[in-house]
C-alpha cells in the first residue's frame, strides 16, 4: 500500500528557505556586474540632504538638484539659514520641491539644535546602534536614510535597504514574505558580516536593477538562479 507523504504543507505565499548563502550570493553577484562607479563620499549632512532629494525621483534628477543646491548656497549651513522658497527654487529640477524644501530646512535645523553644528562625524565614534538611534530622532529619517548616511558617508557597516535590495532579498529567501522594509534592516544587519555589508548593498542593488527586476526578472541570465527559491515562480517548468 502506498505510503502518503507526510511533508508539511507550506503556507501559500511563504518563502522557501534560501539555498544560496549570503556570502555565496555576494561572491557570485560581485563577479557578475561591473563595479559601480566610485562616487566621492559626501559629508554626512550633505548625504542627509541628498537622500531627501533622492526620494521618488531618478538619480539624474536628484544629482542635478543637489548640484544646484550646492551652487546656489555653497554649504549646508547656508541652506539651513535660507528661506524655504529659495531652497525650493534651487531644487526645482529634482521634483517634489515643495515638499522637499521644507523637509531639508527642518532636518538641518534640527541637527543644529541637537548638535550645535552640522558636523556629524562624531557618529563614527559611536556603536552602530547608537549612531542609528541618533539619526532616527531626526524628522523624516527612517532606517534607510540612517543606513545610507552611516554606510556611504561614514563607512560604518549599516544596512540601507532600498526597494531593489528588499525585493531581491525576499526572492532569495534572505527575509520572509511578511517582513517589512523597515524590519529588514535589522534582520539583514544581523546576518551579513560587517565587512561585507557594503558589497552586499552594491551587488544586490545592481542585481535588482539589471536582472531581478520587479516585473519580469531575467531568471535565465541570473547567476544565483540555481540557489533561488523563487525562480520557479517566474520560469516555466520546461525552462528550468
Ligand atoms: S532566479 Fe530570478 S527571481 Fe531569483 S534572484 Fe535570480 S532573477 Fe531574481
Amino acid at each position: 500500500m502506498p505510503v502518503k507523504s507526510k511533508a508539511p504543507r507550506r503556507k501559500k505565499g511563504a518563502a522557501d528557505s534560501p539555498s544560496v548563502s549570503i556570502p555565496e550570493a555576494i561572491r557570485l553577484l560581485s563577479g557578475a556586474y561591473e563595479p559601480l562607479p566610485h562616487e566621492g563620499r559626501l559629508e554626512p549632512a550633505e548625504e542627509l540632504v541628498f537622500t531627501i532629494l533622492s526620494q521618488h525621483t531618478s538619480d539624474i534628477n536628484s544629482g542635478r538638484a543637489f548640484q544646484r543646491l550646492q551652487e546656489r548656497f555653497g554649504t549646508m549651513e547656508a541652506v539651513a539659514q535660507a528661506e524655504v522658497s529659495d531652497i525650493e527654487a534651487a531644487i526645482a529640477s529634482g521634483g517634489l520641491a515643495k515638499i522637499k524644501a521644507p523637509r531639508i530646512k527642518l532636518v538641518l535645523n534640527r541637527v543644529l539644535e541637537l548638535n550645535g553644528s552640522l558636523d556629524l562625524y562624531f557618529l563614527k565614534e559611536m556603536p552602530l546602534a547608537e549612531a542609528k538611534a541618533w539619526l532616527r530622532q531626526l524628522p523624516g529619517v527612517g532606517p534607510k536614510t540612517a543606513g545610507i548616511i552611516l554606510s556611504f558617508s561614514l563607512g560604518m557597516p549599516a544596512m540601507a535597504v532600498d526597494t531593489h535590495i528588499f525585493r531581491v532579498c525576499q526572492r532569495l529567501g534572505f527575509i520572509g514574505p511578511k517582513v517589512t522594509a523597515d524590519k529588514a534592516h535589522d534582520i539583514l544587519e544581523a546576518v551579513v558580516a560587517p565587512e561585507q555589508v557594503y558589497q552586499f548593498h552594491v551587488s544586490l542593488i545592481t542585481h535588482g536593477r539589471q536582472t531581478c527586476k520587479a516585473q519580469r526578472p531575467l531568471c535565465h541570465q541570473c547567476v544565483v538562479a540555481e540557489g533561488c527559491p523563487s525562480r520557479k515562480q517566474f520560469v516555466s517548468v520546461s525552462e528550468i
